[in-house]
Order: structure tokens, then sequence, then C-alpha cells
């Protein structure tokens, strides 16, 4: 099929039965210009977080096959009702689960990756209807179990289908007008950046951004497939992601990101010796935990305290391994703080600038901040602050480096 279209739809877009009825004729009109539709949806409104809070009150630590067998409901919900919406306007159209389409996963629940998708089904229907509805954010495994992509996951299916269908474009709409300097929700003057570099975006995202799932920039970098993300409520063009963008004026520093979904893990007193570092972090990432910023600090003699940073939701999974491992090597104690927060600044210039760094470090100071971890790498520098002020602390440091 040619003249292919995949859109994706936030949560907050099909929020309710007037804003999905808004997008079904956004949709229709596409459709009427001669385009094949496929249309990615995510759960209405917080029906996902809902959902999460339910599994919480049964279960303390839910078993991640029957999580995702639940949170998959909420897409499944949104892509009947749309494909109501559209069908009551006269037009053929069919929806589709992530296991109907194809989409297939790696085993692990709750951050599944797609591995392939067999378009088979997919190609008959758009052929057929002209426009499919897909689940976001769930696939299936080789056990035939239903997966998900991690929060945030469906900007990911779109992607990955648009790359799999060789769709001539990709929209991403959602609830603010694109990607921002900053999230314009916590920095009111953050400024809308109409075109970027993958790997800026995905810098952005990977620190905090949730604009877009970290993933899905991935694959579309990987595929050289242009997304735009833009808003479902107007009609602005909304931000351009590409492969290189060419602008002389662009300020050194591109956006800000606040993460405050993080976790510090200290192990005290680990006796200074070759390997220590390596059992610990190889039996985290054998149990699957990204771990982020490191910190290794000596304070004696041959002891050490090493320090890291974890996601929030990873927090009980990787005390668990910790401990394990600081009784194997005779550590200490074994602490942990979940009020710490990650700032980051993200650019292309940062890594030729070497005063930025500084007048990062001073803007913290201005406000009296503690910095409890500091990493750099070519296109960022992150702290690790108190969670308290530090949306104070964005603020302020956009300030400084946009204005
Ligand atoms: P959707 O349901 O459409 O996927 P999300 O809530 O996942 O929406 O992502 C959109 C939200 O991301 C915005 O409402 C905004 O508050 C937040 N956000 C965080 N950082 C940025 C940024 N740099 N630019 C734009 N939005 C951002
Ligand atoms: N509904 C899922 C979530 O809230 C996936 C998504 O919105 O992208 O995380
Ligand atoms: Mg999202």
């Amino acid at each position: 099929v040619k003249n292919i279209i995949v859109q994706k739809y936030g949560g907050t877009s099909v929020g309710d039965i007037n804003r999905l009825r808004k997008v079904a004729n956004r949709i229709i009109k596409l459709r009427n210009e001669g385009n094949y539709m496929v249309v990615v949806v995510s759960a209405m409104g917080k029906t996902t977080d809902d959902l999460v809070k339910m599994a919480y009150e049964v279960h303390d630590n839910p078993p991640s096959r029957e999580m995702d067998m639940l949170l998959a409901t909420g897409e499944q919900i949104s892509i009947a009702l749309l494909a109501m919406a559209i069908e009551v306007e006269g037009y053929d159209v069919i929806s589709l689960t992530g296991a109907q389409c194809g989409i297939q996963t790696t085993e692990n629940h709750k951050k599944a990756r797609i591995h392939k998708i067999n378009t088979e089904r997919i190609e008959r229907e758009l052929k057929e209807k002209g426009i499919v509805i897909v689940a976001g954010f769930q696939g299936i495994n080789e056990n035939k179990d239903i997966t998900t992509l991690g929060r945030g996951g469906s900007d990911t299916s779109a992607v990955a289908l648009a790359v799999a269908l060789n769709a001539k474009q990709c929209e991403i709409y959602t609830d603010v007008d694109g990607v921002y300097t900053a999230d314009p929700r916590v920095v009111k003057s953050a400024k809308l950046i109409p075109e970027m570099e993958y790997k800026e975006v995905l810098e952005l995202a990977s620190l905090g951004a949730r604009v877009l799932h970290p993933r899905s920039i991935e694959l579309a970098e990987k595929n050289k497939m242009k997304l735009v993300v833009r808003s479902s409520f107007n009609g602005n063009p909304g931000t351009t992601i590409k492969e290189d963008v060419r602008n002389m004026e662009r300020s050194v520093v591109t956006g800000v990101s606040l993460d405050e979904d993080i976790a510090k893990i200290s192990v005290l007193e680990v006796p200074d010796k070759p390997g220590t570092a390596f059992k610990l972090f190889s039996a985290l990432s054998e149990a699957n935990i990204h771990v982020d910023m490191i910190v290794q600090n000596v304070h004696r003699n041959a002891i050490n305290d090493i320090s890291f940073t974890v996601a929030e939701d990873e927090l009980n999974e990787a005390l668990a391994v910790t401990e394990i491992y600081a009784h194997d090597v005779n550590a200490n104690e074994v602490t942990y703080e979940e009020n710490v927060a990650k700032l980051s600044i993200v650019g292309t210039g940062i890594v030729a600038n070497t005063d930025i760094s500084s007048k990062f470090f001073e803007s913290l100071y201005e406000l009296g901040i503690n910095i409890r971890m500091i990493s750099t790498s070519e296109l960022k520098i992150s702290c690790v602050i108190d969670i308290e002020g530090s949306k104070e602390a964005m603020n302020h440091v956009h300030k400084k480096f946009i204005g």
C-alpha cells in the first residue's frame, strides 16, 4: 500500500468522547484526501495510571505478566471507541490490538522491545478499509502473552509501524504544541523548538522530558523516519525531528530536563579490591535493571562507598539485588533515597564550551542547592539534587541558558 500516514494520539487527545470525535474528524479528512491511515492510540486520559493504582491495591508487588494483561486493556477501550466514532460517519475502519497487528516483542514484561512486525494482516485491512486503528504500547511475545513497552510506549508503537509499513509520514499528536526547551507546564517561559535533531530529542527524552518515549526516537533515527510532534487541539505545525538541522543562531543549550522519578542507592564501606564494582553492576544488569549515574567515594584506605541511581519504579528490585551483593562482599550497609531528582542541560554545543558546566553549577549555587552527583557526556550535563526545590532550579537554569 502507498500513501500511508501513521498518526499517534496520546491519552489527553482521546481523553473523552468529544475529543475522540475530533480525532475521528482529523483522520477522516486525511482519508478523504486519498491517504491510507494507520492510527495508534493510547489509553484514554489517566486510564493507565488508574489501572496501576488498582493493581497495587490488590498486590504490593504485582506479577509483571498480569500487570501487562491489565494495562493493555486501557488501549483496547480507546481503539474500539475511536473505530466506532469513525464508522458512525460512514467510513470503513477496523481496530486491532498489538497482537492482531503482528507486533512481536521480546519476552520481558513491562518493558518489552518490539523485535518484529508481521504486517500481513494490517496491510490487508488497510487495502480493504483504508483506516486501521491500532492499540499502542502493547505487543505479544513468543509465549503468546501480552506484553507492554514501558510507560509512554505508544510513541514507539507508532514509529515501529511507520517504519515497517514504509509510511510517508509519522505524526505524534499530544497535548502541547511540540517539543519545548523545557516542560512547558513547569517552565512558563519555555519555547517551542520548530526543528530538532534525533540525538538532541533522544537526550532530552531520556533525561526526563516525557514528550516522547526514548525508544521511539532511537527507532526513528535508525530508520531515518521523519517525526512530527504536534498538538491535537490546533493546527500548529509543531516540531519536526530529523537527521540534521542547520541553524547557526541556536543557543548552545537546547533544553533543560528534570527527572523526578529516580532513586539513589548507596553501598557503604565496600572493601576496595578488583572486581567489586563488576560484581555489583553485573548482578544488576542480569536482573535487567538499568543503572544510570555511578559514583565511587574512597574514604579510607581500602574502603569505598558506591552510589548509583535507578528509575524509582525499579528501586525495590534494585535494592534486593544490592542487598545480596552487600552481604556477599561484606559491605557495611545499603541505604537509599527517593527524594532526589536529576536536572540536566542538553545541547550539541555543550562538549565544546568549557564554561557551560561552571555556569550550570553556579546557577544551582545561587539557589543554595547542593549537588549530590554529577555526570557529563558530549550532549549533556546532569546533576542529582534534592527533589524539593528542583522545579524552581529548573526554572532558574532555564532562565540562565535560554531565557
Ligand atoms: P501523550 O499522552 O500525548 O503521550 P505525555 O503526557 O506522554 O502525552 O507527554 C506530553 C507531556 O510531556 C506534555 O504535556 C508536557 O507536560 C510534557 N513535557 C515534558 N517535557 C517536555 C518538553 N521538553 N517539551 C514538551 N513537552 C514536555
Ligand atoms: N497508556 C500508556 C501509558 O500511559 C502508553 C502511552 O500512553 O503511551 O503509559
Ligand atoms: Mg506519552
